[in-house]
């Protein structure tokens, strides 16, 4: 009688896993950043990448001026409680002329300083006077009820920007502050990288679109797809043009047939499920017909299963289906790999040490995401279920603490977080 060989399930052919950093190396690794680039209006480049770097050819602000709604004046001629003349007024968008000595400007916020000031006194420390002129006429005084210093509320020339200075640089991802950086140095328009071109599917024979069938009348077994709406929106927050091929069911042939289609004109190939290696996950075999794939088991928890390869000349990326792991590794490894295709230079993503105020008995010899939320207090709550298949922990949450792998936690330690909003943007 044989003993029966192992079968193809046991535990010990299992690869080693692979530490989430050295995968995030590798994936960066095949990132080259693609060469497309076009002119955009500034108004429409929130989220895009510089590609170009951004020269500023005046000075900002181009003269002294006012902080303030009050009175120029000049240092020396102050004494407590001095009346002085109003001799001119200078809006913002105006200038005004020398300053004669025991004279006053009246000035308002952003308008130049005339020559010869050396202060705003603001108008909250100022009594307005009538005084008398030679002659008769009545004109304006000002007493100055508090002695300003030498410079006091003058904004000066180039104290936000010189000329000739780089003021953003390419590879610079472009938010809403970037966009009026650059417009107040006289950009309209900007040069940006082209967006990456992601096909996107999700494989699954029990996905069921919503509003396909109502949830009364869902089969049992069957789910509604969620990943394909996080996923989605995940991409176009990051600039990507996305199609999307919808659901690919669990059949090698039609998953062929998806990938070969999808890998003319884009970038990247971005799939959800069938990367584990059952019988029903024919991305494996499917992606290696046609050209290379890694599958990684990933040292992380949740999002284990990881495929990386390539199809044509397209990128190709294989998530994990459970939800809470797809959008993880979404997080963690394919928003820097997209962002490093579009040419950010930096990608890394930064934690912030927070105290836990929670216990975290079990310790997982995999590197652990876990969904928490910052309380009012200035610590850490913990989302209380989190399996990878509960998506509240993320919506509950605002956002991950990276816990080493073999790591309890007690309440009062400190954690590494990493709050969604510098994920999600
Ligand atoms: P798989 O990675 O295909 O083995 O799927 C793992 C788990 O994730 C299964 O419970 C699937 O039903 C679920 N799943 C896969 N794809 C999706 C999806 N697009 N939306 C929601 N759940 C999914
Ligand atoms: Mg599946």
């Amino acid at each position: 009688m044989s003993i029966a060989s192992p079968s193809s399930h046991a535990a010990s052919s299992r690869p080693a896993l692979k530490p989430l950093d050295t995968a995030l190396a590798e994936l960066l690794a095949q990132a080259a950043p693609l060469s497309g680039v076009e002119t955009v209006s500034t108004f429409d480049a929130d989220h895009r990448v510089l590609a170009q770097d951004l020269v500023s050819s005046l000075d900002v602000p181009a003269h002294d001026n006012s902080a303030m709604d009050g009175y120029a004046v000049r240092c020396t001629d102050l004494a407590a409680g001095t009346l002085l003349q109003v001799t001119q007024r200078i809006p913002a968008g105006s200038t005004g002329h020398a300053l004669k000595p025991q004279s006053a400007a009246r000035i308002f916020t952003g308008a130049p300083i005339p020559p010869g000031a050396d202060a705003v006194v603001m108008q909250e420390d100022c009594e307005i006077v009538e005084t008398l002129e030679a002659g008769g006429a009545s004109a304006a005084g000002v007493r100055i009820k508090a002695l300003p210093a030498p410079g006091q509320w003058i904004r000066r020339r180039g104290e936000d920007v010189a000329s000739g200075a780089v003021v953003l640089r390419q590879g610079q991802r472009l938010t809403p502050a970037e966009l009026g950086l650059a417009a107040s140095i006289g950009f309209d328009k900007l040069v940006v990288t082209s967006p990456v071109r992601v096909a996107l599917f999700s494989t699954g024979d029990e996905l069921v679109m919503p509003g396909e069938v109502p949830p009364s009348q869902m089969k049992p077994g069957a789910i509604y797809n969620s990943n394909r709406f996080f996923l989605r929106a995940l991409l176009q927050r990051l600039g990507c043009v996305v199609t999307d091929l919808g659901i690919v069911p669990d059949q090698r042939q039609a998953t062929i047939a998806a990938l070969q289609g999808a890998s003319q004109h884009h970038d990247l190939i971005l799939t959800s499920g069938g990367v584990s290696v059952g019988e029903e996950d024919h991305i494996k075999p499917a992606v290696q017909a046609l050209g290379e794939l890694n599958l990684w088991q990933i040292a992380m928890k949740p999002g284990k299963p990881f495929a990386y390869g390539q199809v044509g000349s397209a990128h190709f990326i294989g998530l994990p289906g459970n939800p809470v792991s797809s959008l993880v590794t979404f997080l963690l490894l394919v928003r820097p790999f997209l962002l490093k295709l579009q040419g950010v230079d930096q990608v890394a993503i930064n934690s912030i040490a927070i105290r836990a105020d929670f216990t975290w008995a079990r310790a997982d010899k995999r590197r652990e995401f876990l969904r928490v939320r910052r309380n009012a207090a200035g610590g850490l709550d913990l989302f209380s279920n989190q399996s990878s298949g509960v998506l509240t922990s993320a919506v509950w949450g605002d956002g991950l603490v990276d816990n080493p792998a073999g790591q309890t936690i007690a309440p009062g330690d400190t954690v590494q977080f990493i709050p969604f909003s510098a994920l999600l943007s």
